[in-house]
C-alpha cells in the first residue's frame, strides 16, 4: 500500500480529554543489548525467545507509510526508540525516509548509546535531529548492576563524544534514579555533565511493565532531588515550553546548564500528554500503562484502503480517557500492562 501524504484533517483531532494527537514513539524493536533491572531484567526472560521475530517488524516502507497516515492525523514529533533502536539493521536507512516528511518538525532517538561510535555520523548524515542517551550513573560497579552486567561506562560515554562530533550539539542524558541503588551517584553525574550544553533528566522510577519490582519505596520523588541541588548549587525553574513537556525543567543560578526532573509518579503530567505509541509489529497504544492496543498490522500489510488505518487510528484516539499516572494506586488500576522494552519508552 502506498500511502501519498495528505493532510485532510483541518480540525485537530482529539481525545476524550481534549488532548490532540501530536508525538509519536515508535519502538522499532524489541530485542536489546543490556538488560536493566529496571526495564528487562534477566531473571524475567528466563532464557526464553519472548522476543519478536525479525519477520514480524515492520518494515522500513511500513513504518515510512504508517507515519504519513499520522502526519496527516496532527503528529509533528517522532521519536524512535525500543528495546534498543540502534540494534534495528539499517536504521539511518528509515531515518532519511522519515526524514524526507516535511511535516514532522522533529525526529529524535532514544538510545543506551553504545552502538554510537558506529552510527552516529550516519544518522547525523541521513537527517535525525536530536539524541537522547540513557546512562543512570558514572560508577562502573552500579552501572554494572544497573544494566544486568552488559554496559561499560567508556562505551557509553564514547557514544555521546561520538554523537558530539556527528554534529549532535546538544543531547538529553536520561539518569532512572532508585533509592538504595544509584542515588549516592547522581551528584557525581550532575557534576559531570554542569557547564556542558547537555542536559540530564533525572526520571522517577516508574511501574512499567510487569516484571522490573516496582516498588513505591525505591522512588525518589523529584521534589527531594530539586531541594538537594539547589542546596549544593542554587537553580531556578525554567519555564515550559508546551503543556505537552513531560520534563519540568530548571537551569543551575550560575549558567552552568540546564536539568530536567521526570515526575511521573510524584507529578504526574497526564493533562498534557498527546503522546500514542506503536510497537515494532504494529500494535497501536495510547498510554504508556496500557495493557492493551490495537493491531494495525493487517491494515498496514495487508489494507487496500488508505482510510481505513486512517479511519481505525482516529476511532481508538477519539475514544482515548487514559491518564494512569493520575489514577495510578486507585482501586482496578492494577491491571497486567506491556513492557515498556516492547511498547517502547
Ligand atoms: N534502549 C533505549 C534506552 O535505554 O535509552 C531506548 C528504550 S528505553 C525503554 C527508553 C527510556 O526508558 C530509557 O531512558 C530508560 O532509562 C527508560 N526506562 C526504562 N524503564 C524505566 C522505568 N522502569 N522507569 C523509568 N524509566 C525507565
Ligand atoms: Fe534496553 Fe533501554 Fe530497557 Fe535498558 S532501558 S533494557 S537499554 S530497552
Ligand atoms: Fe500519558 Fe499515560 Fe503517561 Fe499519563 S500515564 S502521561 S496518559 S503515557
Amino acid at each position: 500500500m502506498q500511502i501519498p501524504l495528505k493532510i485532510t484533517n483541518p480540525e485537530p483531532l482529539q481525545d476524550r480529554l481534549q488532548r490532540p494527537l501530536r508525538e509519536l514513539r515508535i519502538s522499532v524493536i524489541d530485542r536489546c543489548n543490556f538488560r536493566c533491572t529496571y526495564c528487562m531484567p534477566a531473571d524475567s526472560l528466563n532464557g526464553r525467545g519472548i522476543f519478536l521475530p525479525l519477520v514480524k517488524l515492520l518494515t522500513d516502507h511500513e513504518i515510512e507509510d504508517l507515519i504519513k497516515t499520522f502526519v496527516e492525523l496532527g503528529v509533528r514529533k517522532i521519536r524512535i526508540t525500543g528495546g534498543e533502536p540502534l540494534v534495528r539493521p539499517g536504521l539511518p536507512g528509515l531515518v532519511e525516509r522519515l526524514a524526507a516528511i516535511p511535516e514532522l518538525e522533529d525526529i529524535a532517538l532514544t538510545t543506551n548509546g553504545v552502538m554510537l561510535p558506529r552510527l552516529a555520523e550516519d544518522l547525523a548524515q541521513a537527517g535525525l535531529g536530536r539524541i537522547t542517551v540513557s546512562l543512570d550513573t558514572l560508577d562502573e560497579t552500579v552501572l554494572d548492576h544497573m544494566s544486568g552486567g552488559k554496559a561499560h561506562l567508556g562505551q557509553i560515554l564514547d557514544g555521546i563524544a561520538a554523537a558530539e562530533s556527528a554534529g549532535f550539539r546538544q543531547l538529553k542524558i536520561n539518569t532512572v534514579v532508585q533509592r538504595g541503588i544509584n542515588d549516592h551517584t547522581i551528584m557525581d553525574l550532575l557534576e559531570y555533565f554542569r557547564g556542558s550544553v547537555h542536559k540530564v533528566r533525572l526520571i522517577e522510577f516508574m511501574d512499567v511493565g510487569n516484571c522490573n519490582h516496582w516498588n513505591r519505596s525505591v522512588v525518589v520523588p523529584s521534589a527531594e532531588w530539586i531541594e538537594a541541588i539547589n542546596a549544593k548549587w542554587p537553580i531556578r525553574p525554567v519555564n515550559k515550553r508546551s503543556a505537552a513537556e513531560t520534563a519540568q525543567r530548571y537551569e543551575y543560578a550560575d549558567g552552568q546548564g540546564e536539568i530536567g526532573f521526570i515526575s511521573s509518579i510524584s507529578k504526574p503530567f497526564c493533562g498534557g500528554c498527546t503522546r500514542a505509541r506503536i510497537t515494532a509489529d504494529g500494535l497501536f497504544y495510547t498510554c504508556l500503562f496500557s495493557s492493551k492496543g490495537t493491531n494495525l498490522m493487517p491494515l498496514i500489510r495487508h489494507g487496500e484502503d488508505p482510510a481505513e488505518l486512517r479511519e481505525r487510528i482516529i476511532s481508538v484516539w477519539e475514544k482515548r480517557d487514559d491518564r494512569y499516572s493520575e489514577e495510578r494506586g486507585l482501586p482496578g488500576h492494577d491491571q497486567e500492562k506491556v513492557e515498556m522494552y516492547r511498547m517502547g519508552g
